[in-house]
């Protein structure tokens, strides 16, 4: 249809997790009222796309009554509570992190009652502006200048790019235990180009908070961007303008100021790996948990690839709880060692590989939707994604690259949903049918990656790739990663090729 009649329909999901009940209620609501398909979203969340107008009250209305929400899945205010979702049983440390973005999400969840109002009221009667309590104790009468993003990470799996986002937790275990958090303070991807100063960045190392402190840490933050952050022009509007504006140190002032009392240094401890969870894993209780790849997050049946009725079939026969992760993947929990050879044979007689089956390149790369279902796409992404991958899984194979992880993140304008900027290979959306090259980054998100080439058209990406590829095999140190590599060489040694 018309993109300027349908809309997009985001639910707000706090660490992804997901039932059986409420998973299968969006994929009937995605049949009912969206475009037939489901999209798993780069911070845990489902988008229902092509929803039409007289639809969106009744979608809305079905995603509250299965208790998801799209409370503040936009707007200005704290959204998004990403959390690493692998469901260890073994270990409190994972449900500790996971039940810290419960509590965040309901901390910030903004009280004002517009929401329900508008949306849930029955009939089309009106709701008078006047009558809705707009009494925030966080967000107050202006709410934040602009989006703000959360999440909660381990050193060694940074699955959920704490870098990122405005306000990043790193959990600090020792013995077992989390003994608090770093928190990482000013990640955020978007630019615009026209405005020359605009930039992304990634976070800075703000200081250690103990479990008890961490809340009112993270709202000492949250208000210090809200009486700061710069109201006059939304494209600078975003925390991380702000701390470019007065400098790390004035902005720890000013946090300790609003939280009342001194804030340690960070702790030493850094962000070391990352996990997609893919693939079979113990739970440590007994059962496994499944972790399925879907290419750029779309839920579909075409073709002899059906996931989505191979979902319905899984999840209608044994009910499991499920997770979404920050790379757009499924996880399929409190599975039984005795069902494992069924799903399997579910999932493979519905067209839907194995991760065991899957290149590294194309289990840890993310696309954004862009056109057709974005106003704001200059290229296309998530579909021009597949024809990139098997280019560069093919490229890699010629140079005996097959079995390395090089991340590629794909975006169809600059705002960055899909975080290109972080990993090894960032695409760029620039103009018509063209892309910014970005290269240098990390699997682990902790660096910006580098500018290598502006405004290649879409059927050169892999040929500008290609031998940056061929030099890493050629030139690289032991276990150094492509990304490592480009960032070692940089763009002059590179472009000198
Ligand atoms: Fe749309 Fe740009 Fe975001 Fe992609 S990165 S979803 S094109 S705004």
């Amino acid at each position: 249809g018309n993109k300027s009649y349908s809309f997009m329909v985001r639910s707000r999901i706090p660490g992804g997790k997901v039932t059986a009940e409420q998973f299968l209620a969006e994929l009937d609501l995605a049949d009912q009222y969206g475009n037939q398909t489901l999209r798993v979203t780069d911070r845990q969340g489902f988008q229902l796309h092509g929803v039409i107008k007289g639809d969106l009250k009744a979608t809305i209305r079905g995603i509250n009554e299965i208790k998801l929400s799209t409370l503040s899945a936009c707007g200005d205010v704290c959204r998004n509570f990403m959390c690493c979702p692998a469901p260890h049983a073994d270990s409190p440390i994972h449900e500790e992190m996971q039940s810290l973005a419960k509590k965040l999400a309901l901390h910030f969840a903004p009280r004002s009652s517009a929401y329900s109002e508008i949306w849930l009221t029955d009939g089309d009667e009106k709701v008078k502006v006047s009558e809705i309590d707009f009494n925030e104790p966080i967000y107050g009468r202006t709410y934040l200048p602009r989006k703000f993003k959360m999440a909660v990470a381990l050193p060694e799996d940074n699955c959920v790019d704490i870098y990122t986002q405005d306000l990043g937790l790193m959990a600090i275990v020792e013995s077992g235990k989390i003994i608090g958090y770093n928190v990482l303070v000013g990640g955020g991807q978007g630019m615009t180009p026209a405005k020359k100063d605009t930039f992304p960045a990634i976070g800075f190392k703000l200081t250690f908070a103990t479990t008890e402190q961490v809340v009112d840490v993270c709202e000492a933050v949250v208000k210090v961007q809200r009486d700061f952050g710069n109201r006059e022009d939304r494209k600078y509007a975003r925390m991380k303008y702000l701390i470019a504006d007065w400098g790390m140190p004035k902005f720890k002032e000013k946090v300790e100021e609003y939280f009342g009392g001194a804030l340690p240094e960070p702790h030493p401890t850094d962000v070391t790996g990352v996990d997609d969870h893919l693939g079979w894993h113990e739970q440590g209780d007994g059962k496994l948990f499944l972790g399925i790849n879907v290419d750029n997050g779309r839920i579909k049946d075409e073709g002899d690839f059906r996931l989505k009725t191979a979902l319905r079939v899984i999840l209608r026969k044994y009910g499991m709880e499920t997770r979404l992760t920050a790379l757009q993947g499924i996880l399929l929990c409190d599975i039984k060692p005795e069902d494992r050879a069924d799903i399997e044979e579910i999932l493979k007689s519905h067209g839907v590989a194995l991760a065991e089956d899957l290149s590294l390149v194309r289990r840890y790369s993310i696309a954004c939707p862009a056109l057709p279902t974005c106003g704001l796409a200059v290229t296309e992404s998530e579909r021009f994604m597949p024809g990139v991958i098997e280019a560069l899984e093919q490229t890699m194979a010629e140079h005996g690259l097959a079995g390395e992880r090089i991340t590629v993140h794909m975006t169809g304008c600059p705002n960055g949903c899909a975080r290109p900027y972080t990993p090894d290979i960032g695409l760029v959306g620039k103009a018509r049918g063209k892309y910014t090259v970005y290269l240098g980054g990390n699997p682990e998100g902790t660096r910006l990656g580098f500018l290598f080439q502006d405004l290649v058209p879409e059927a050169e990406i892999s040929q500008v790739v290609a031998p940056v590829l061929a030099r890493y095999r050629e030139e690289r140190h032991d276990q150094e990663s492509f990304g490592d590599y480009c960032f070692r060489i940089g763009k002059e040694g590179l472009a000198a090729s």
